[in-house]
Order: structure tokens, then C-alpha cells, then sequence
């Protein structure tokens, strides 16, 4: 089966995870801050946390930016369960804005006008969680303006967006947000096994992720309360988690992060020759903002014409059974069971179309001509017999 995406690991990768199990670090060590000064470095960002997935990223985010029982998040119902569970962890509420037509984003007038609506209501949100979805970077220019007019913050739950680029400006630069959370899971741009971070210029809030990734415990003398101030004492502070990173996963993070704009370069040619290869009689594409970068997390199809999810269901196993391992991104948050109760009456219309008109191709760096003229010609011919 092609996977819709998978990783890229050789013997660098290796050797460094076996160098490290030789050295007295296991957990979180010196790996760790390497792994994180080279992530700031590479995003130009002031801070970095690294920990052990995204969702503990976008938790610890949360309670940093001090998202409280009653209040409001709001994200997107076009993403993984994960942007919109942190805010739950917090005893908050969740609310959602529809991605637009165009780029499959967060539609940047819809949310103007729900803000608008609900100022009136005095229900605004604490929190706007974005994403970008498979690379491709929302309008944080706009995103920006509004966070500032209606003082909410904003993470970027940039999971799909380690290499891409804004205007310029590297994903993870957090220049229009609060932070911004990487995952690091095996289909994602680089992987580190399982793991996750946490982008930001804002002192206090990396402060704040650092102790809460490791129990809220503080070990710096010249931050404790009492007057002990011996190397055994340790003060918990905050109520925090056990979200650290190890160092086995930093080693590999390390060797993953040098071959990025590589993995990248590398997905973009791949990205266009699907782009110059399918017939856009039958399939559309998303239209990218020419002033960034996509670093394609993910290959985005959909089918022009209006089909029923019946159909769609029927084209999606026939494309699977011949061993296309295509995947949609995402069913609706609003329709999964358990949030189903919050949005009985709600209708995301773009979201829902979009789950059954796209779906996600196999992209890799190493992905081959041959298997790329494999995957077009055999959903051509499916698509083609089913609509
Ligand atoms: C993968 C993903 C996550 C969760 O990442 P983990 O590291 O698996 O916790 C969160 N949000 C989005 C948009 C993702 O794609």
C-alpha cells in the first residue's frame, strides 16, 4: 500500500539513536536543547519546547495562554480532533469557523463577521487555534488585524507546516501569533517517532511551556519561592504534565530537521508534476497563495463535479483496493460522535462538502515517476466509471 505519506528515515537517523542509548541521557537531555536550538534557529523564532506529541503541545499552549473553564476556543471543523480537544482539557468551549473554497483554510470573512456577531454577545473567543492545512499557510496577515482589533490570541496548530514559508517569514516564525505547534509523528514533515513543539517570542509563555511539559516543577534557584535554596529542592509550581521529550527522539529529530528544505524541495516537484498531470476536467485543485510556501505535508484532490457521499465512499475503497493508500483530511469535527451533541444544529457547509469531494494522494520525497503515473491513471479511470 502507497500511504497517503509516511517517513524517511536511513543510517543517520540510526546511528545517532544508538549513539545516544550508549550515552547517560535517555529522557530529556542534551539532544532535546539541540533539537530545539535548531528549531528556533530554523524558524526564526525566539523560544522552542519541545515535547512529546502535538496535542500535549496544544494543551500546554492553552493553559500557557491561560484558557480557563467558560471560556471560548474557536478553530475550524476541517482538522484533526486534537486543535479542537485542548481546548476542552481546559474546561473550555468550542466553537468553529468554516474553511473557505479557495485554499480549504480558515475563510478569513466568515470569521470577521462571527466576531462581530458575537462582541455583541460578549462571546468572544480567548483563543483562535488555525491550521494550515497540509502546508499550505492561512492568512495570518488578516488572522493578525482581527486578533489585535478583538484581542484574542492566536496558535497556529502548524503540524502540516514545518518548511513552509509566509510572505517570507518561516512557518514557526510566529511574527502574526501567540505560537505555533509542530508535530512530529511519522507522516508529518520530519518525524521524531512520536512528538511535538512549541514556537514562540513571547518569554512568559515559553517559560510557562517549559515548566508544564514536566509537572509545573521549577529547578532554577533563582526562580523559587521559599527560602531553601539547595541543588536537591524543587518547587512545583503550576499544575503541569509528564509531556517531556526524550533524547532518543531529539537524536532523531536532529538528522530529520538537516534534510528538511531537502524532503521539501524535493515534495514540491513531486506536487507538480501531479499538478501538470491530472485532468482538471475532472479534478480540481486548491489554489496556493503565490507569495508562500507549501512544504505539501499533503497532496489535496477533489473531484469537480458534485457527487454523493455515497459515491464518494464507493471511489474512495475502489482507489484503496488497489493499493492507493489515499486518506481523507478531515471528517468535520462537528460530525464526529462526540461533538456531534455540542453542534446539533450547526452547519459547516464548505466542510462538509469538502469531505466528500477530496482526499488526500500518496506524496514523498522518494515517491517515483512510475508510481506517481500508477496513482493518476488508476483514480482517473475510477473516478471517471464512478461519476
Ligand atoms: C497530527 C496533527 C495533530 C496531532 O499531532 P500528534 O503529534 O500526533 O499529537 C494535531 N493537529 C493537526 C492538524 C495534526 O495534523
Amino acid at each position: 500500500m502507497l500511504n497517503y505519506s509516511r517517513q524517511s528515515i536511513d543510517n543517520k537517523e540510526i546511528k545517532a539513536v544508538i549513539k545516544t542509548l550508549k550515552s547517560d541521557f535517555l529522557t530529556q537531555g542534551p539532544k532535546v536543547d539541540e533539537f530545539e536550538k535548531r528549531l528556533k534557529k530554523y524558524c526564526s523564532s525566539k523560544f522552542a519546547t519541545c515535547v512529546n506529541s502535538a496535542t500535549s503541545a496544544l494543551h500546554i499552549a492553552c493553559v500557557s495562554l491561560g484558557l480557563k473553564k467558560n471560556d471560548i476556543l474557536w478553530t475550524v471543523p476541517n482538522t484533526f480532533v486534537a486543535s479542537a480537544n485542548c481546548g476542552l482539557y481546559c474546561g473550555a468551549q468550542i466553537d468553529l469557523v468554516d474553511i473557505n473554497q479557495k485554499d480549504f483554510n480558515i475563510d478569513i470573512n466568515l470569521l470577521e463577521r462571527k466576531l462581530e456577531v458575537s462582541k455583541k454577545k460578549n462571546r468572544l473567543p480567548k483563543i483562535l487555534v488555525v491550521v494550515h492545512l497540509g502546508g499550505e499557510p492561512c492568512n495570518l496577515k488578516k488572522i493578525y488585524e482581527l486578533k489585535k482589533k478583538y484581542k484574542f490570541s492566536v496558535i497556529e496548530d502548524a503540524s502540516h507546516a514545518l518548511g513552509s514559508k509566509y510572505y517570507g517569514y518561516k512557518i514557526g516564525s510566529c511574527k502574526y501569533s501567540d505560537l505555533a505547534v509542530f508535530s512530529f509523528h511519522p507522516v508529518k514533515n520530519i518525524t521524531t517517532g512520536e512528538g511535538g513543539a512549541i514556537l514562540t517570542n513571547n518569554k512568559l509563555i515559553d517559560y510557562k511551556c517549559k515548566i508544564l511539559r514536566t509537572h509545573g516543577i521549577e529547578k532554577n534557584l533563582k526562580k523559587l519561592k521559599t527560602k531553601i535554596k539547595a541543588v536537591f529542592y524543587y518547587e512545583q509550581q503550576l499544575l503541569g504534565y509528564n509531556y517531556r521529550m526524550n533524547d532518543i527522539e531529539a537524536s532523531i529529530g536532529i538528522e530529520q530537521i538537516k534534510k528538511l528544505d531537502f524532503f521539501t524541495k524535493r515534495k514540491i516537484l513531486k506536487a507538480n508534476y501531479y499538478i501538470n498531470n491530472f485532468d482538471i476536467n475532472i479534478f480540481s485543485l486548491r489554489k496556493l497563495n503565490k507569495d508562500c510556501l507549501n512544504s505539501y505535508h499533503l497532496f489535496i484532490l477533489s473531484i469537480k463535479k458534485n457527487i454523493n457521499q455515497k459515491t464518494y465512499t464507493k471511489i474512495f475503497n475502489e482507489i484503496r483496493a488497489r493499493g492507493i493508500g489515499i486518506n481523507l483530511h478531515y471528517f468535520p469535527i462537528h460530525k464526529q460522535p462526540f461533538f456531534k451533541k455540542m453542534f446539533r444544529n450547526n452547519k459547516f457547509k464548505i466542510s462538509e462538502n469538502y469531505s466528500k469531494q477530496s482526499f488526500s494522494i500518496p506524496l514523498y520525497h522518494d515517491i517515483s515517476k512510475k508510481q506517481q503515473d500508477y496513482i493518476i491513471k488508476n483514480i482517473t479511470q475510477i473516478v471517471k466509471k464512478n461519476i
